[in-house]
């Protein structure tokens, strides 16, 4: 029986995660939840799986035998053998450090912890014997690919499925919706990372936290257009051979890599794959006069320092005042460069360095639209 901690469990990964725990009850036991604001289903959460402890932004209080405590203590039991990081967003950043300290078994599905502090984070895992799983299905893809290969990967090749905006010329979309950008053709995710995938810069952050996870360089790393998103991810070794990880577009899958690794469990409330209902697959390179967040978010967040650090709170700002309805899906690009074109230059920072960065690039984006 493994227990473990599920934080963000009302959100996307959060309940696709507790899916695959009613499908295993002799083997996982929930010993905590962490939720927001959304206090209704976690309620219901905590009905249903009785954790030990919860954790919420709302002013729920103990109930029901599960007692209040914050995420970074919680994590930092003693009896948690695995704990689901599913938050979206620099917030995410605290019980992770915690967790990783603990010498903790991390599924990471938060991938802005890591764009913000990947080295630092994998050094974590090193001087306190803690694991980072990942859980986004690129990166998942990627780790199955190269488990059990002796050398290191001669080139990564992430797939992007393009978003909601897919084949559309960027000048085209000056009036799309908050909804219309939400319809994501084949993944099924949170509001921020659907966006992200609209813009690509999804895929910026993909890239990031693929070179820090696997330590292989950002000039290893491409990015193809997949609209299908059966092809997860695929993978070069040095004598040219290449494997590819692929499966239906279902978060189920990679979040279950996560939670049995290293073991692989049978689970029948999954779909079977089929290649004939699959159908043709194609690749195409990224259409770059139609994606300005990617060349823009490459061109930042590959410099070091804590600049990735400042695209991920200048993203996430953004990323809200378009949902708010204060900026157009356009203007995405240039309230994030304007926000990093502010930002100063600091030389190896320290993991304050970077929460800070990332807070004061949040902040200094959203007051700029009376936002905070
Ligand atoms: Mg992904």
């Amino acid at each position: 029986m493994k227990n473990i901690v599920v934080l963000g469990s009302t959100g996307s990964v959060g309940t696709q995660t507790l899916d695959l725990v009613r499908s295993f009850p002799e083997e996982i036991n929930i010993f905590g939840l962490g939720a927001g604001r959304n206090e209704k289903l976690l309620i219901k959460q905590i009905n249903e799986f009785s954790p030990k402890y919860f954790s919420s932004n709302t002013d729920l209080k103990d109930h029901s035998g599960a007692s209040f405590i914050k995420p970074e203590e919680m994590v930092i039991s003693p009896e948690v053998d695995l704990v689901m990081c599913a938050t979206s967003g620099i917030i995410g950043m605290d019980p992770v450090l915690a967790a990783l300290k603990a010498g903790k078994v991390v599924a990471l599905a938060n991938k802005e912890v890591l764009v913000m502090a990947g080295p630092y984070l994998k050094q974590l895992t090193k001087d306190y014997g803690s694991k980072i799983l990942p859980v986004d299905s690129e990166p998942s893809a990627i780790w199955q690919c190269i488990e059990g290969e002796s050398t290191i990967p001669k080139r990564l090749i992430i797939t992007a499925s393009g978003g909601a905006f897919r084949g559309r010329k960027w000048q085209s979309l000056a009036d799309v919706s908050p909804k219309e950008a939400l319809l994501h053709p084949t993944w099924r995710m949170g509001a921020k990372i659907t966006i992200d995938s609209a813009t690509l810069m999804n895929k910026v952050f993909e890239v990031i936290e693929s070179s820090y996870l696997f330590e292989i360089g950002f000039e290893k790393i491409d990015v193809v257009i997949h609209k299908q998103s059966i092809v997860h991810a695929m993978v070069e070794f040095l004598d040219g051979s290449v494997k590819a990880q692929l499966g239906w577009p279902n978060m189920h899958h990679p979040i279950q890599r996560a939670l049995f690794y290293p073991d692989r469990i049978e689970n029948p409330a999954l779909p079977t794959f089929n290649p004939i209902e699959a159908g043709s697959l194609t690749f195409e390179p990224i259409d770059s006069a139609s994606a300005p967040c990617f060349e823009m978010g490459l061109k930042y967040g590959t410099r070091g320092g804590a600049w990735a650090s400042a695209l991920a709170g200048a993203d996430e700002a953004a990323v809200r005042l378009f949902l708010n309805g204060r900026i157009r899906f356009v203007d995405i690009p240039d309230v994030i460069d304007l926000t990093m074109g502010r930002h100063n230059e600091i030389q190896e920072p320290s993991i304050s360095d970077l929460k800070h960065t990332a807070d004061w690039a949040l902040n200094d984006t959203l007051a700029r639209y009376d936002s905070i």
